[in-house]
């Protein structure tokens, strides 16, 4: 090996550069040219520069900006240059489907290259159980796993990670929304302490920092802020009823020529209900929830990427993280719980700079949680009237939740003037979010 090929970039790059200016391995190159990855984006042009200087790292960037690629770039380039027989890296992800995408992106940028790696996640049979002891107790190079499963596993004693080098929490926030707090701390005490420790989230709350503060050594940080929906989602909302909800859904898919259409719910019951009830009226939908086998749930997921499903009604278990591309359409059955659930939700639709369209259905319970999302992306959402033949909708009054029916007109909302695309209000200039992030890089 000639060694300008192992050699690192003396100094970091200043961006915008490209992949070329990283001096990555010619195999993982090929690899991203197999993919057709040109240029980085804003957080992978912060991000790769840093874990290539082998810091420890927090990093901060909504969901759609390319977060995988940031951490899997840089640990593929590590290991073609120095390849060992032990694990060399472990990735902790919140979900199975998680887990799966990140095994099948680190296919495909390490194609050309001799990294061995596996997914681990709950939900499978014994033959499984028996091939993820294998892989664990021989030692591929990139382990990404469940917190669950991974413990079992380290619990028995055959997993050879004394030599781990790099240790990566992938969703940091959902994975604590989701209580694994605990779950992990015990995994890291399984740990070498001499590690490169990276975590990235889409969120950064207090628990986020002290779960950093706990896990990370001296970190750099990088904070590409989240808070908006992307650019190119147009935005709106209707004011309705619970029983106009199924009336108005139908109107809505009815003759929709959109490819791919994901609808959400808070709860597994409605998801179900909603499936049932569209599919008695000729609708072609399917479902995924947490009551599915795990193989049910790659199904489903797996027709929808592929296209041969059009439309796909779950849980939040899909809000975040979960790539799929160029979904035309998101419909919020339910206004969600958290108001960063909603801006996930929304990320859906217009990933890497495609556009599409996100609308949420307000009965008066959820007007005030509306109101709140509105002030975490610091715009009102338009409000459309619902069609005529399902009767007066509520009015929008989130203080009051009560009042005159409202009729007909587009745009009560403030932020009704000048609306485009049917009524749609475009989600306005977001200079912090995805591809365009002007966010900031700070040591501390
Ligand atoms: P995040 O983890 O931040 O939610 P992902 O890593 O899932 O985002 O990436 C979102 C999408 O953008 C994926 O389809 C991914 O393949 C694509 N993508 C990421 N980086 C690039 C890039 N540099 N060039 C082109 N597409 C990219
Ligand atoms: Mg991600």
């Amino acid at each position: 090996m000639q060694d300008e090929e192992v050699t690192q970039p003396e100094t970091t790059p200043t961006p915008p550069f490209t992949f070329k200016d990283l001096n990555f391995q010619p195999e993982l190159m090929e690899g991203l040219n197999a993919m057709g990855f040109e240029k980085p984006t804003p957080i992978q042009q912060q991000a790769i520069p840093v874990i290539m200087k082998d810091h420890d790292l927090i990093a901060c960037a909504q969901t759609g900006t390319g977060k995988t690629a940031a951490y899997l770039l840089p640990t593929i380039n590590k290991i073609i240059q120095h390849p060992g027989d032990y694990i060399d890296t472990l990735i902790i992800v919140p979900t199975r489907e998680l887990a799966i995408q990140i095994d099948e992106a680190l296919q495909g940028f390490a194609y050309y290259a001799q990294v061995s790696h596996i997914a681990i996640y709950g939900g499978t049979g014994g033959i499984s159980f028996e091939q993820e002891k294998k892989a664990l107790t021989q030692g591929a190079n990139i382990i990404i796993a469940t917190p669950g499963r991974l413990i079992s596993h380290l619990n028995m004693g055959y997993v050879k990670i004394s030599e781990l080098k790099h240790l990566i929490l992938d969703e940091a926030d959902r994975m604590l929304d989701m209580g694994f707090s605990d779950d992990l701390n015990k995994i890291i005490s399984f740990l070498p302490k001499k590690r490169q420790s990276l975590l990235f989230s889409a969120t950064m709350p207090p628990k986020i920092r002290d779960l950093a503060k706990k896990i990370l050594h001296n970190p750099e940080q990088i904070n590409i802020s989240l808070s908006k929906p992307a650019e190119g989602v147009l935005q709106a909302a209707y004011v309705v009823y619970d029983n106009q909800k199924t009336e108005l859904l139908k109107s809505l898919l009815k003759d929709k020529k959109v490819a791919s259409i994901l609808i959400f719910s808070s709860t597994k019951d409605k998801v179900k209900e909603i499936e049932k009830d569209f599919k008695r009226s000729g609708f072609q939908i399917s479902a995924i929830h947490s009551d599915l086998e795990q193989d049910e749930r790659n199904e489903v997921l797996r027709q929808f990427k592929n296209k041969n499903l059009q439309t796909l009604v779950a849980t939040d278990i899909l809000s975040r993280g979960i790539d799929i591309d160029s979904i035309g359409l998101v419909i919020n059955y339910d206004v969600p719980g958290d108001a960063e659930d909603y801006i996930h939700r929304v990320g859906r639709t217009a990933r890497a700079a495609t556009t599409g369209v996100a609308l949420t259905f307000i009965n008066p319970h959820d007007q005030r949680k509306f109101q709140k999302i509105e002030e975490l992306i610091g715009y009102e959402i338009n409000k459309i009237a619902i069609p005529p033949h399902l009767g007066e909708g509520p009015v929008y009054d989130p203080k009051a939740n009560a009042g005159k029916p409202m009729r007909g007109s587009f745009g009560k909302g403030k932020g009704g003037g000048g609306h485009k695309g049917g009524g749609f209000k475009s989600g306005g200039s977001n200079k912090s979010g995805g591809y365009k992030g002007g966010g900031h890089h700070t040591k501390h």
